[in-house]
This record gives C-alpha cells, structure tokens and sequence, in this order.
C-alpha cells in the first residue's frame, strides 16, 4: 500500500492535488478548483480520477466538480455540513468517518472557522493531511463563516498531529503570510530561515508546499498563539490563547 501525490497549480493562486494508490490505482482529486487543469495532471501522471475528495464549498475549490464527474463518473465526497452547497455530491463525511482511496484511508476531522463545515482528510499510516483553507504554510484561512475560538480548535487539531506529517493546502500564500508573520516574531530564527527558504523557492518558480505541522509548530505564528514569546509580542500576555489567535487573526486581516 503506497500513496502518490502530485500537486499542481489551478487558477491564480490555488494548488490542485491527486492523490493515487498505487495497490489498486484509484486516483482522487482533493478539491476541484478548475477542471482543465486537474485533466492536464491526469495526462501528466496516467492516472485515471475515480475520486474526489472536498474540503469546503468555496467556488475556488468546487467549479471543476460537475465537467470532472460528467467526465469520469468518480466518486464525489464532501463535508457533511456543506453538501447541499456543492454540486454531485455522492458521500458526505463528518468527524470521526473514514474515507477511502483504495487502500488509502483518511480520517476526517471536522475544522470550522473558515466555513461552517469545512474537514481535513489525515491519512495517518501515510503522514499525510490535506487541509484546504483551515492551516496554510505561515498562515491560516480566513475565519469567515466561523468563529475565532472555533478556528483555534481546528488549528489545534491539526497541530496535534505528529511532527512529520505532510499537508497540503488550498493556496500558494506563503511568502506573504511571511511578511506579516515577521512582524509578529522578527526574530524567530526558524522564521527568518523559512523566509530565506521560500524566497529561493518562489524565485526558482517552485511551490512551497507540502509543508510539514513540525515545521509550522515552528514559524507559524497562528499555531503559536499560546507561546509566550507571541502572547508578549502582541501584548496580551497571560490571556487565553484563543484571544491571541483572534488578535493576530484581526492584525494579518489588516495587514
Ligand atoms: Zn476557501
Ligand atoms: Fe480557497
């Protein structure tokens, strides 16, 4: 049993990924920003889509799913909570379900706070997560739908998992989430040799992910909100840390 994935750019900033099961060939999709290019990386690969696998119902991460099923007739699972906004839905998934890709198997976890119903899939033999909009690479999504403190849970659980777990996410935001991660914690030698890092990263036209939770446990400063060099550094010394991942959430919306 072996998991293969290969990530690839969609849209302006957005990253498409396959993930493939070499033991029985089944190939999903995680989230489906734009159909063409999902087919070219299938050509690229050989794989063939039997699934896909979505993490909210945002329109950068869907559009591609109605051309994709009308296609390949694949399996299309999504957020229990979200189904009814996302199109060809054949399997909803909440906490706790596992979902399968071939021999491949996910955990899901429930990861409010950007959207109501957003999940992650974490396929733990393999160490990998896919995180859509919840966790970027020096940053997190939006806390649209949700609230603060529910976005911190779901940052939480996804800090929870072990050190070495690969993740791959919705975007390509990390070299600005730099930017303003600096002004929080200028001196974080981790920090600044991530910066170094992605800067011959993006110069090179390379993408920045996967990342991995260790690393980010490191450099990014909304996973760090109890950490009380960051507390300190946003002033808010001794309060709750959901209160100082509000407040840095609020600075970076400004920013
Ligand atoms: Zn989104
Ligand atoms: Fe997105």
């Amino acid at each position: 049993m072996a998991a293969k994935t290969h990530q690839f750019n969609c849209l302006s900033d957005n990253f498409g990924v396959l993930l493939h099961d070499t033991a029985t060939g089944r190939t999903a999709s995680i989230d489906a920003p734009d159909a063409a290019p999902v087919e070219a990386a299938l050509a690229q690969t050989g794989w063939t889509l039997t699934d896909i696998l979505v993490t909210h119902h945002h329109g950068d991460h869907t559009a591609g799913i109605p051309a994709l099923k009308k296609k390949y007739k694949c399996r299309v699972v999504a957020p229990r909570g979200e189904a009814g906004r996302i199109a060809d839905v054949d399997e909803t998934a909440g906490e706790g379900d596992v979902v399968r890709v071939g021999e491949l198997a996910a955990r899901v976890l429930e990861t409010p706070g950007h959207t109501a119903g957003h999940i992650c899939y974490v396929f733990d033999t393999d160490k990998i997560a896919f995180v859509g909009d919840t966790l970027f690479s020096v940053g997190c999504g939006r806390v649209i739908e949700g609230t603060m403190e529910q976005m911190w849970q779901s940052l939480l659980k996804l800090r929870a998992l072990p050190d070495d777990t690969s993740f791959f996410c919705g975007h390509e935001y990390t070299q600005a989430n730099i930017r303003f991660a600096l002004t929080i914690e200028p001196g974080n030698p981790d920090l600044l040799a991530r910066a170094r890092e992605v800067d011959a990263l993006r110069a090179a036209g390379k993408p920045t992910l996967p990342s991995t939770i260790g690393l980010e446990k490191r450099t990014n400063c909304f996973l760090r909100a109890d950490v009380p060099a960051v507390t300190a550094a946003v002033g808010l010394a001794g309060r709750d840390a959901a209160d100082v991942f509000a407040e840095i959430r609020t600075r970076k919306n400004k920013f």
